[in-house]
């Protein structure tokens, strides 16, 4: 049996005639840039998180950017992160001049918030936490630190569409949140795509102007900004895989499920669901003993697996100008020798996801 890690082309195969409908409808109106397929897709999306604005851009990493640019945040200022995220997190606060400050993980893999106020100094003026494979971070402590400390809040919520925390959507705790639709994410456009969404007026107003190069008019430029607008095409294609986003997100919450009752988690370890979460699972990730050997297992056996990731953020040869060693952040550290990602998404069938985890066991022997 093959299991592949991702299948979009059989994806494609299930979509087409929706798929091709919505090029047909974009292109046969002549407008595809910033037209009412993008004001329709921000409507929905934003009440579908519960916020009041969502901005359309080119990627989740414009959308981080963004969010710290609206807020001020720039030279001289600390933003406290986490090491465990995509690149993307602390390239973004790098990229607006300020300097990402980490603070080491949980066992789930999310911020550790009972360290992050020892990592608070004058110049700490936001906090970035990352809602890691669709689970979020304790966004109770974090947003009572934050009001306690005059913090932004800024969700890298890229993975966090379909995810709640106490029943409240990812993205909807903090002062904004940046969105990917990437194509590995559980909603996605046919190629890279990303959003903003916020509360807040002022910054809702400023992140439609750098979007499209500061002008409020064809002939009015009012401040200096780029080019990060959501192309029609993809803002159509998103209204319409919105409407399946939850059905995707049970799906994979149900593989996630068949796994948890056939692996035993005696050299493998699977982070549980707490009681106030409700994981969108962009990732199922393990944290397995023997690692390498076990992927390689797999893949003996026609099974993709991937590690995500084995370098933690501030071990990365561009990390260096932050001055961080081996042994400051001991937690993620020791995750990224065992994290290993399963196949799990929503074209998988029940057997498949059965010959996986069997074969998990079989190569710890129990
Ligand atoms: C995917 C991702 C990003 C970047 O999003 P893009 O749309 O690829 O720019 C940022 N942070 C996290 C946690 C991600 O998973």
């Amino acid at each position: 049996m093959k299991v592949p890690f991702i299948d979009l082309q059989q994806r494609y195969q299930e979509e087409k005639s929706e798929l091709l409908a919505c090029v047909d409808n974009v292109l046969s109106k002549g407008h595809l840039i910033l037209t009412q397929e993008v004001n329709e897709f921000e409507e929905q999306a934003a009440k579908y998180i519960d916020v009041k604005h969502v901005i359309g851009l080119n990627s989740g990493t414009d959308a981080l950017m963004m969010a710290l640019w609206a807020y001020g945040i720039g030279k001289g200022d600390e933003v406290i992160t986490t090491p465990v995220s995509f690149v993307a997190t602390t390239g973004a606060i790098v990229h607006v001049g300020a300097t990402p400050v980490y603070v080491d993980v949980c066992d789930d893999q999310n911020i550790d918030v009972s360290k992050i106020e020892a990592a608070i100094t004058p110049r700490t003026k936001a906090i970035m936490p990352v809602h890691w494979s669709g689970r979020i971070a304790n966004m109770d402590v974090i947003m009572a630190i934050a009001k306690k400390h005059n913090l932004i809040v800024i969700e890298d919520a890229a993975q966090s569409m379909g995810a709640y925390y106490r029943g409240k959507h990812g993205g909807s705790f903090g002062d904004a949140a940046a969105y990917s639709a990437h194509p590995l994410k559980n909603l996605n456009a046919l190629g890279d795509a990303g959003f903003m969404s916020t509360n807040d007026d002022e910054v809702n107003r400023k992140v439609r102007l750098y979007r499209t190069h500061g002008l409020e008019s064809r002939d009015n430029c009012v401040l200096y900004g780029v080019n990060s607008r959501l192309d029609s095409l993809n803002a159509e294609v998103l209204k319409f895989r919105l409407e399946r986003l939850k059905a995707i997100v049970d799906r994979r919450r149900h593989n996630v499920e068949l796994y948890k009752s056939i692996i035993k988690q005696e050299s493998i370890f699977i982070p549980p669901e707490k009681p106030e979460e409700h994981n969108s699972y962009v990732m199922f990730i393990t944290q397995a003993d023997q690692r390498d050997k076990l992927k390689d297992y797999l893949q003996s056996h026609d099974i993709e697996s991937l590690v995500y990731y084995g370098t933690p953020l501030h071990l990365h040869k561009a990390a260096a100008r932050f001055g961080l060693k081996k042994g400051d952040l001991p937690v993620a550290e020791a995750q990224c020798e065992k994290v290993l990602a399963l196949p799990h998404h929503q074209n998988l069938t029940d057997d498949q996801i059965t010959y996986v985890a069997e074969k998990v066991n079989a190569f710890y022997g129990v």
